[in-house]
């Protein structure tokens, strides 16, 4: 048993008058965000403008503060001028969006001072009218209605869900659930909410405690299990692209929008970009879908589970790769093994990034020089051993713990197993030595953008 923050989504179908206060309620988050951000901004130019004349800081512009709860004061003051409306939607739109604001700069000012890893934070953006539409209720009346097909909504009521909310209701009358928030959004035509929920799960233990299973991702087969089972890529998003591609010739030969002569797009082109939209929504709910199955029962059933740290940001830049990395979900596939192993008290291991999986032997452990991707088996040298090279590269990851280990290392990165000199440090051309994908930088000159579509 395990206490755990889980989001549960439900579909809604608000009534159109309901749908009209959702909206509300996302754009007075944006007007608040907003008139924050271009309070803050001011404040910093100044400040900025004043230092280029020699000024000294107690001669400067005080600073304003940028603390949710100072922006929160000032709203409060300046609502009645700003947004006389502001008593149409519930205060939680306005909290939401100055909460968000101060997120976003402290994000940025910590990115400035390098206390951030991964690229460097702009200064936030104003939220224009095409930006997502979203609002979260933090306090004030919101969660499940007794009839479990409805949801309670500060301001905008009793909103109907498209589904059953008995998954969730079960849990929060028999008081193992309790509901932190809410947030309700706009995506691919149709609103959403999502509760925040701290829950007590129940989870079965794997079945086979002791056993490890090595997890090699690919694009040709979706994953190979050290245990010789491989499970196919279903390449939804191949399926759909003829689709696509028709739907987009078809767009293309309507009316679309022109920013240049304003002309607004019309009701026909409007048409086919909805059902481009529900296209593209219909492979991602595929694709989450045979995701979540195939890591429920790898955690499920064994122990421990070893994968690659792949670099997936890395091949998403690379031109060639790039839709077909992006088609597997392989960032989403290592995510959810990491969070459902928690629960099911399996343990994740990651290999590193460097280590030659697809080119050691499974039997002798002899590293190979070279080995191209074209080569679909692994015929070792040393040994004789002849072998499929992706079963090949899921035997060495498994090999990478020892059975039954009593260290709970969750999610620990395991670098030089026993016996395996590290030698590919040197030149990696896309394409060869790794057998996986060139890292950042190698190859990706000729074109920065690659289309992931
Ligand atoms: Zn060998």
């Amino acid at each position: 048993m395990s206490s755990v923050i889980q989001a549960y989504r439900f579909a809604l179908d608000p009534a159109p008058v309901q749908e009209q206060a959702l909206r509300s309620h996302c754009g007075a988050r944006r007007r608040a965000f907003n008139w924050g951000l271009a309070r803050i901004k001011a404040n910093l130019d100044q400040r900025a403008a004043e230092m280029t004349y020699g000024l000294v800081e107690d001669e400067l512009t005080p600073s304003v503060s940028w603390s949710a709860y100072s922006l929160r004061k000032d709203w409060n003051q300046a609502k009645d001028e700003v947004a006389p409306w502001w008593a149409e939607n519930s205060k939680e739109a306005y909290s939401c969006g100055l909460a968000n604001l101060a997120t976003a700069l402290g994000n940025w000012a910590d990115s400035q001072r390098g206390k951030r890893n991964g690229r460097r934070f702009g200064f936030p953006r104003f939220k224009g009218r095409r930006s997502g539409l979203s609002c979260r209720f933090t306090t004030g009346a919101f969660g499940l209605a007794d009839d479990r097909r409805h949801v309670k909504l500060p301001r905008i009521g009793l909103v109907r869900t498209h589904e059953s909310t008995r998954r969730l209701a079960r849990h929060v009358e028999r008081g193992t659930a309790r509901i932190r928030s809410a947030t309700v959004s706009f995506r691919a035509g149709r609103w959403f909410v999502s509760f925040s929920v701290e829950i007590t799960r129940t989870d079965p233990l794997p079945t086979r405690p002791g056993s490890v299973v090595g997890v090699d991702l690919g694009v040709k087969s979706l994953a190979v299990l050290s245990t010789g089972e491989s499970i196919p890529n279903p390449r939804h998003l191949e399926t759909a692209l003829r689709e696509l591609r028709r739907l987009q010739r078809q767009a293309a030969r309507r009316t679309g929008p022109d920013r240049r002569i304003r002309r607004q797009p019309s009701a026909r082109w409007r048409k086919t970009q909805a059902r481009v939209t529900r296209l593209h929504t219909t492979v991602v709910n595929a694709r989450r879908d045979g995701l979540h199955k195939l890591t429920t029962r790898l955690v499920r059933a064994h122990g421990a589970v070893v994968i690659e740290d792949l670099n997936v940001a890395g091949m998403t830049r690379n031109r060639r790769l790039a839709r077909h990395v992006a088609g597997v979900g392989m960032a989403e596939l290592r995510r959810q093994i990491e969070y459902k192993a928690q629960w099911a008290g399996a343990r994740v291991h990651v290999a590193d990034r460097w280590y030659p999986s697809s080119k050691t032997c499974s039997a002798c452990g002899v590293v190979k020089a070279k080995l191209r991707l074209s080569e679909r088996t692994l015929c070792c040298d040393a040994c004789g051993l002849v072998l499929d090279r992706d079963l090949n590269a899921a035997r060495n990851l498994a090999a990478l713990v020892p059975r039954e280990t009593s260290s709970p290392s969750c999610g620990a990165t395991v670098n030089e197993p026993a016996g395996n000199p590290g030698k590919t440090r040197t030149a990696r051309a896309t394409g060869t030595a790794t057998g996986r994908p060139a890292p950042v930088g190698a190859g990706q000159r000729r074109r920065r953008k690659a289309t992931a579509v």
